[in-house]
């Protein structure tokens, strides 16, 4: 295996979001997106990423030592991985070492790739950045982002060719489940069960006022998505 890729981070943790929540995992970070939303918590792999190339094969050796100390789920995450071919090679070299494999992606983008689960996280309205955001000066992320964020065509490959796969949206006002309740009549193949509603922050005091979003949980049968990692070492890198 030959090729590299751009990585920001990789490190050995608990999943700190979605159905796998708690469960110890590798993760791997691709540095880079095709998106820029407004409260994105991993600006260095997005409105600043930054990265080191990593060779595949580096990358295989540290998940096996991982494995080798009995944490066998792989997390791989961005920025955007869908972005990067390399992805797939490292996914199916994963998979041959025996890793369960998540992938950790917006959307926007189709590939086959070899997962256990996929997590697929759908920008809502709230993530464009502002017209006064300093980091986009002439709105050219504003433009963009809005334009890219949803992809009905590959959001439902993405549910179709993977075995199994949860919907999670970052919510920060009840607004935004009109705005989840119509994109989910345009998606085929997923249950109630499959949709998770995460609260929008990263700080302890800013996801205890999120309150309401466990009660629109229970009422529509979806689950209410706790940031582990938050709760346990706060907004910190490598966590
Ligand atoms: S898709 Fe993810 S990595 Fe990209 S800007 Fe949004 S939150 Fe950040």
């Amino acid at each position: 295996m030959s090729s590299s890729a751009p990585i920001s981070e990789t490190f050995t943790s608990v999943q700190g979001e979605g159905k796998l929540a708690g469960v110890p995992s590798w993760f791997v970070r691709f540095s880079g997106c095709n998106l820029r939303c407004t409260w994105c918590d991993t600006p260095y792999a997005s409105w600043n990423a930054e990265s080191k190339q990593r060779a595949m094969q580096s990358l295989i050796d540290e998940a096996a030592a991982a494995k080798h100390h009995n944490v066998s789920h792989a997390v791989i995450t961005g920025g955007e991985p869908m972005m990067f071919a390399q992805a797939e090679e490292l996914a199916r070299s994963l998979k041959k070492i025996g890793m369960h494999i998540t992938i950790e992606t917006a959307g926007t983008i189709f590939r086959e790739i070899a997962c256990d689960l996929m997590s697929i996280s759908p920008k809502l309205s709230n993530s464009t950045p502002q017209t006064d955001d300093p980091r986009d000066k002439d709105a050219v992320w504003q433009v963009r982002h809005e334009a890219r964020r949803i992809n009905l065509e590959s959001l439902q490959k993405l549910i179709d060719t993977s075995p199994a796969h949860q919907l999670k949206f970052v919510v920060s006002s009840e607004q935004q489940l009109s705005e989840i309740e119509t994109l989910l009549t345009h998606l085929r193949g997923w249950t109630p069960g499959d949709i998770l509603l995460m609260p929008e922050g990263i700080t302890v005091e800013a996801l205890a006022t999120r309150r309401w979003i466990v009660d629109e949980c229970v009422r529509r049968g979806w689950r209410y998505c706790p940031r582990l990692h938050i709760e346990l070492f706060g907004n910190k890198r490598g966590t």
